[in-house]
């Protein structure tokens, strides 16, 4: 079934309105209230990257353009000299509709979008030679960031490494007030990830509980 979504005006959208609603529903584009910043466009963007789907049509033209010469594409982008590159020495073509992940559309002469192939590429090399993570071309949808990715479960290392602290965080806090008693209104209002209202759980545990859930974390640990 179709999804419809409504900005706040009441004017539709195919796609979620914000870019956070679409990682919510996890779809691959939203579209933006704002037109893109270069040429203006009220297009579709990719929730990557926040890349204007109509501008990477509008590069992969140009890039076409500047292959049979009638553009100067000297002052390009590098990004853009490379794919140039790759369409006169690497047997690459330029596609109308660029990949589900707002890379320009460079397409193999397999027609796989080429910076995915290249992914996967990285990926199945670090496989066979045993690394743990390889190096991605993609942002990640979550941080931003292009840090690298485990090589089994696909995450994002540099988010792997937000959690990690965000738990020792909660550690912390938990081995310094072991005695903090706190409603979980008062630790939502304050974004303090745990409380502890000092009275017992329905196993009598007395201990701290995660504010998100109100689940007590001596039962989630199986105590
Ligand atoms: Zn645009
Ligand atoms: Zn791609
Ligand atoms: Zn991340
Ligand atoms: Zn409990």
């Amino acid at each position: 079934m179709k999804h419809i979504y409504f900005f706040e005006d009441g004017k539709s959208s195919t796609f979620p309105t914000s870019r956070e609603d679409a990682l919510l529903y996890k779809t691959r584009f939203y579209t933006s209230d704002t037109p893109c910043d270069a040429n203006h466009h009220h297009n579709k963007r990719y929730v990557i990257n926040n890349a204007c789907h109509a501008c990477l049509v509008d590069v992969g033209q140009m890039i076409k353009a500047a292959i049979k010469g009638d553009v100067d594409w000297s002052n390009f982008p590098q990004p853009i000299i490379n794919a140039i590159d790759l369409v006169i020495h690497n047997n690459c073509h330029v596609a109308n509709e660029p990949c589900g992940y707002g890379h320009l559309p460079i397409r193999t002469n397999t027609n796989h979008c080429h910076y995915c192939l290249e992914n996967r590429q990285a990926r199945q090399t670090a496989e066979q030679t045993g690394e743990t993570f390889y190096k991605c071309n993609n942002p990640c949808r979550k941080c931003g960031q292009r840090s690298r990715r485990r090589v089994k479960t696909g995450s994002c290392e540099n988010c792997e490494k937000q959690r990690h602290s965000v738990k020792s965080d909660i550690q912390n806090m938990m081995n310094k007030s072991p005695d903090l008693i706190l409603e979980r209104k008062d630790a939502k209002t304050m974004g303090i990830m745990v409380y502890r209202t000092g009275k017992p759980c329905i196993h009598g545990h007395y201990g701290f509980r995660y504010t998100s859930t109100g689940g007590c974390i001596d039962c989630l640990k199986g105590f």
